[in-house]
């Protein structure tokens, strides 16, 4: 078996490099190996179209179908990925290579090339109706970390963790766009002398995840198995997991995060389609203990992903964290989430919880990367940061290795923090 870091050598891992008549650089994060798909108004009140990104720009889907793909042009009418993402396997594949040669054939320039919108005059719109949401908790490196600051000199890891991908239900209907201002929640909380007040979070923080997009549904109490995932997971995306660290610590005994998590999780506007990431995809790292059966990947194909992600605070470069270490994987959350007979929904996203490497500035979150703030980052203006201030923005993007040398891009997920609404307090 190969290990951890090493490509596999896949079939259908999309196109190697080619040449486009629109003259994309073929390095470029978005070039034809990507081919992500997302959701944009191109003027203020305009109804949302459905696009795909071909390096700085957007072809327009919802116009371009209606007359080159009729048969498939309802798949792209209202304005969402969701009526995609429903299609199943075999469409998004049909689709996919459909869009490479539109791209690759000077025949369709004619007709394509009017419909090719600079991404810098559209406004992304979340680009699926968010069904269900669960966060897992699957970096042993984040576990670990969070375990020794929190329980310093009991056992890190709880003694679940390596056999089941830990996780909690989130809330669909707070999940936003990139570039949705982020408010700063108020909740109770009980502060270091045991007064429990009702205010504004004092430690607000992200968590740099990646997201996994479900479209094709499953039946309620069939499990889906490890061997099924990519036919029922559409694609990837980014996801920042706001989090209120001072508000989860006091609510979430004995059960999980609940306010501290639900005001807002970001996600970035672009879907990146598994088809776009064969290159990407390695041996995940080995389990100890050996995982229940269906939790077994040991034969099945692999599902690491040697995907990094950059995380920066006000423009400022402040962790790269490895994805490639994760220690369970995606088809193992979408088996374990569905083992007990619950169905899958088109929209539901799963993401992968907290990535964190072994290095400090790999680090995913400020809990981590400050250790709870005993050890403050210093930004490049002199002024340091235990948790997130009002104001701070923070953007995470990623890449991962694509076909002779390119990088395959995520895009990125974005958002600002507001500061709390003045009388939050609700009456009594
Ligand atoms: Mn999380």
């Amino acid at each position: 078996m190969r290990g951890p870091g090493v490509p596999v050598e896949l079939v259908g891992s999309g196109p190697s490099q080619v040449t486009s008549w629109t003259g994309v650089a073929a390095e470029h994060p978005f070039g034809l190996h990507t081919l992500p798909y997302g959701a944009f108004t191109a003027a203020v009140d305009s109804q949302p179209h459905v696009g795909v990104a071909v390096g700085d720009a957007i072809l327009d889907l919802t116009t371009a179908t209606r007359d080159l793909l009729p048969e498939h042009a309802a798949l792209f009418r209202h304005g969402n990925l969701d009526a995609l993402l429903a299609a199943g396997r075999q469409t998004w594949t049909l689709i996919r290579e459909t869009l490479t040669r539109w791209l690759t054939d000077d025949q369709h320039t004619d007709a394509l090339a009017p419909l090719l919108l600079p991404a810098t005059d559209v406004t992304m719109q979340l680009p699926f109706t968010v069904a269900d949401y669960v966060d897992c908790y699957s970096c042993e490196q984040h576990a670990t970390n969070v375990g020794q600051i929190f329980r310093p000199g009991q056992r890190s890891l709880p003694l679940n963790w390596r056999h089941l991908p830990v996780g909690y239900h989130g809330r669909a209907g707070t999940v936003v766009v990139s570039g949705t201002p982020v408010t700063r929640p108020s909740c109770q909380r009980r502060g270091p002398e045991g007064t429990v007040t009702f205010g504004p979070s004092t430690a607000l923080d992200f968590e740099a995840e990646i997201g996994f997009v479900v479209g094709t549904p499953s039946a309620l109490g069939r499990p889906v198995p490890l061997t099924d995932f990519a036919d029922h997971v559409f694609g990837l995306c980014l996801v920042n997991d706001w989090s209120a660290r001072d508000i989860q610590a006091w609510e979430s005994v004995p059960l999980g995060p609940l306010l501290g998590k639900s005001f807002a999780t970001s996600i970035s506007p672009w879907v990146v389609p598994l088809d776009a990431l064969g290159t990407a995809r390695i041996r995940p790292p080995v389990r100890d203990p050996h995982p229940l059966p269906y939790l077994d990947d040991a034969v099945t194909e692999p599902w690491g992903l040697d995907i990094t992600l950059e995380v920066r605070l006000n423009g400022q470069l402040i962790s790269r964290p490895p994805f490639a270490g994760m220690y369970w994987t995606a088809p193992q959350q979408l088996a374990h989430l569905t083992s007990n007979g619950a169905c899958l929904r088109t929209g539901d996203l799963f993401a992968s919880g907290t990535v964190s490497g072994a290095a400090p500035e790999q680090r995913g979150c400020l809990l981590e990367l400050s250790w709870n703030g005993s050890a403050p980052l210093t930004l490049a203006d002199g002024s340091t940061r235990s948790f997130l201030a009002d104001g701070d923005e923070v953007s995470i993007t990623a890449t991962a290795p694509g076909p002779q040398g390119t990088g395959i891009g995520l895009g990125e997920v974005r958002g600002r923090i507001s500061p709390a609404l003045v009388d939050a307090a609700p009456r009594g």
